[in-house]
């Protein structure tokens, strides 16, 4: 059996897998029936254009391209450069940053990247808990952030579910953080980056936000941004942007060089060019007046989804969504967000659980980037909500009826071979 495909085969056509690697094959037609056969609510979760499998899936994944464009540590990287170039440029335009590092390999990546461009092991940080929403980069003990550095963290008002801004004042006057953080994985609502950064402002610190949820609703003008506000801007390219998965960091003239040192070769090798190339074809396809109207649908179609499943009875945190992003707590139907995780998923209904700062138990977290993507409008939203409420009663035929609304629904809005 050929090790490579012969030249004259399309390299991107499966057969060409299926041929030589059957095996793996098998697992990746199992996962393309899985995502058309079932809904996709994970709130980092999208489906990226052709266009950006495309790039991902093409020979620049070859390339080595350690430094950056015109002063690169390898030969024969004139289409490299060109592509980096072509990446920056439209990021930059699309975020109005003066500097944008396209490289940082994810989300995480690009966060270490900042505080490795900004911060010292040993200072301390603000940033919001993690049980309140907060990412791992955040101060996780099981991630280099909680072992590097000294957190504090802010949190959420009990009531409203709300930042409360009154104690992240407090507790960056009291602390004197070298940097705050701002973002979160699970935060329905817009965060005021305008109070964050006269914070930060009032004790001398760094404004950091980790904006890598909403920043596909910020490229299309249905979020506020936080480029004007944060010294540096770290974000993910595969949630709302619906690029390839990957990171960015945008920020001002004056930290480009530190960002750019954190993240090659300080905290990363070779740029992954393939991926560097998908990025572009994302922000070109984030600039146009179509996905402008994708993320305003997006939000919208969280807004009904999310008055649904409460009208359904679930308690939805901070009461609704401003985002994409919806959490809530099912303990009024009787079940955890485990349970009803695992019920929802059996009946082709797949989203995460979330920490619930003051409730019991977890709750669980959805988004609507993807069904809108596939082209589901409100009355698909107002349905899921009920086909909610029929597969937590852990029946297995109300199980199976639901399954099978499901896969009339993802019929009628395939998300691939549109
Ligand atoms: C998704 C996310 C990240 C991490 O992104 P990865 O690409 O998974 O590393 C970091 N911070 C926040 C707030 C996120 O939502």
């Amino acid at each position: 059996m050929p090790v490579t495909a012969p030249p004259d085969e399309d390299l991107s056509d499966l057969d060409v897998l299926r041929r030589q690697d059957p095996e793996i094959a098998d697992v990746l037609l199992g996962e393309v029936r899985r995502q058309c056969d079932s809904l996709q609510l994970i709130a980092a979760e999208n489906f990226a254009s052709p266009a950006v499998l495309a790039a991902l899936g093409s020979p620049l994944a070859n390339k080595y391209a350690e430094g950056y464009p015109g002063a690169r540590h390898h030969g024969g990287c004139e289409y490299a450069d060109a592509a980096e170039r072509i990446a920056v440029e439209r990021a930059t335009a699309l975020f109005g940053a003066e500097h944008a590092n396209v490289q940082a390999h994810s989300g995480s990546s690009a966060v270490l990247a900042a505080y490795a461009a900004l911060l010292r092991p040993g200072d301390t940080v603000l940033a919001m808990g993690l049980e309140h929403g907060g990412h791992l980069t955040h101060g996780s003990p099981a991630n280099f952030s909680g072992r590097w550095f000294d957190f504090v963290p802010y949190g959420v008002d009990a009531e409203t579910g709300l930042v409360d801004y009154e104690q992240v004042a407090a507790l960056a006057r009291h602390h004197r953080p070298k940097a705050i953080v701002c973002g979160s994985i699970s935060y329905p609502r817009h965060l005021d980056y305008r109070i964050f950064r006269e914070i930060a402002d009032e004790v001398g610190a760094y404004l950091i936000a980790d904006a890598a949820h909403p920043i596909g609703l910020v490229a299309g003008g249905a979020a506020p941004s936080p480029v004007p506000y944060a010294d540096v801007v770290c974000a993910t390219t595969h949630k709302v942007l619906r690029g390839p998965r990957g990171g960015m960091v945008l920020c001002g003239a004056e930290l480009a060089a530190r960002i750019d040192r954190a993240v090659f070769p300080f905290t990363q090798g070779g740029a992954q060019m393939h991926t560097i190339a998908a990025k572009a074809v994302a922000f070109g396809e984030a600039s146009t007046p179509a996905y402008a109207t994708y993320a305003h649908q997006v939000v919208e179609h969280a807004r009904v989804l999310a008055a649904a499943l409460a009208a359904e009875g679930f308690a939805l945190t901070t009461g609704g969504t401003d985002t994409h992003l919806i959490t809530a707590d099912p303990a009024p139907l009787g079940v955890d967000g485990r349970t009803a995780r695992a019920r929802l998923a059996a009946a082709g209904l797949v989203l995460d659980t979330c920490a619930l700062p003051y409730g019991e138990g977890r709750g669980i977290r959805l988004g609507t980037a993807a069904v809108t993507t596939q082209g589901m409008g409100a009355p698909e939203m107002a349905r899921i909500a009920a086909l909610f409420t029929s597969a937590l009663r852990d029946d297995p035929a109300e199980t199976a009826r639901v399954r099978a609304e499901v896969r009339a629904l993802t019929g009628r809005f395939p998300p691939y071979g549109r």
